[in-house]
């Protein structure tokens, strides 16, 4: 037996205040590489008030350094995976480590961050009337039957492999938000997160844009891993952003799919990544590389060689 609530009527005020848009946001994870770059545009906007919680796990106070001090941002060091007391307008959840190196590294902690994690946002969500955006993943297709992999697919997924703490965690965050909208009436939006890059991705991450330009300027051979002409679509941070505010700004409350539609072999992006180190950018990839490499020399401690 199951008592179902009728939706929550939004309250006049509530209402008034999200077309006025000052809001309180809040953005776990916002210590990560995508989450600094959503802080830097929530920001700029002189309405919006900013609160960050994060663990620290795999992001990093540089990552906000302009904001420490600002009377518009708070930075709590706070475990998602914790009850969390505070009054917001939206919930943008990240916190999640993203990279197969750093999930598969505490398991059990990764699943944790992702159900509890989420239960406790939602949880939150559910107390202030907030609305709560999830930055789900392309992973939940797992290894998929069908290309290109539309919304509508139900994946393919293992759920007792070494991935599967990220995999079906983040399923299992799906689930919790669509229960807490049915069950609720909580304002959800997914998004389902295809490969994304850009400057302040974690250098040793094992990803292979990260990998690509650390080699690159380096000076070592690029790793390039057989055949080559295996593809994956890469989005630039700032682009990702944009998609997120767009979604949790909007009608829809998907899951929808957000990344670059383009395909790069892996040898294109290597030839990419050695190429601009030193020739003007010419197209989008080209573009976010370029800026994606002074990121990595300057915390590389790697000056640009100067032309003779
Ligand atoms: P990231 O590792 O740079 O950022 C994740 C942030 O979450 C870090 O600051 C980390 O310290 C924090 N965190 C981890 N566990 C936490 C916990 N228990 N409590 C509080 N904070 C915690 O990763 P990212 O690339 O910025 O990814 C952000 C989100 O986007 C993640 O949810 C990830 O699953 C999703 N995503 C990213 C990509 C990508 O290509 N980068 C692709 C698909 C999905
Ligand atoms: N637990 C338990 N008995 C034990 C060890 C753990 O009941 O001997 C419980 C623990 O309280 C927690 C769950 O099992 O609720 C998971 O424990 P684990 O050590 O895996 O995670 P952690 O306690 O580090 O969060």
């Amino acid at each position: 037996h199951t008592t179902s609530r009728p939706p929550p009527t939004p309250s006049p005020l509530r209402f008034s205040k999200f077309f006025q848009a000052n809001l309180r946001i809040l953005v776990t994870g916002g210590a990560g590489f995508i989450g600094s770059h959503l802080v830097d545009k929530l920001m700029e906007n002189e309405k919006h008030e900013v609160i960050v919680a994060d663990n620290f796990f795999t992001g990093s106070k540089d990552n906000l350094k302009k904001w420490i001090g600002h009377p518009r941002f708070e930075l709590i060091r706070h475990d998602v995976t914790q009850p969390l007391l505070v009054e917001v307008d939206q919930i943008y959840h990240l916190a999640c480590p993203a990279s197969p190196i750093f999930y598969k590294h505490n398991p059990v902690k990764t699943i944790k961050t992702n159900v509890i994690g989420t239960l406790n946002m939602l949880g939150l969500a559910k107390r202030v009337g907030a609305r709560i955006l999830l930055t789900s993943t392309s992973e939940v297709y797992g290894d998929p039957l069908e290309h290109p992999q539309t919304e509508a697919y139900w994946g393919n997924v293992n759920p007792i492999g070494v991935r599967s703490c990220y995999d079906e965690g983040k399923r299992v965050a799906e689930t919790l938000m669509f229960d807490y909208h049915r069950q609720h009436g909580i304002e959800i939006r997914i998004a389902r997160i295809f490969n994304t890059y850009g400057p302040r991705m974690n250098i040793d991450d094992g990803r292979v844009v990260s990998n690509f330009i650390a080699q690159a300027v380096r000076g070592e051979p690029l790793t390039v891993q057989k055949p080559g002409t295996q593809t994956r679509s890469f989005c630039y941070v700032a682009d990702m952003v944009d998609g997120l505010i767009k979604l949790m700004n909007g009608n829809n409350t998907g899951p929808i799919n957000l990344g670059n539609p383009g395909e790069f072999t892996m040898l294109e992006l290597a030839e990419n990544a050695k190429e601009v180190l030193g020739w003007e950018p010419k197209v989008v990839l080209r573009d976010g590389l370029v800026l994606m490499e002074g990121d990595f020399r300057e915390r590389l401690a790697v000056p640009k060689k100067t032309k003779a």
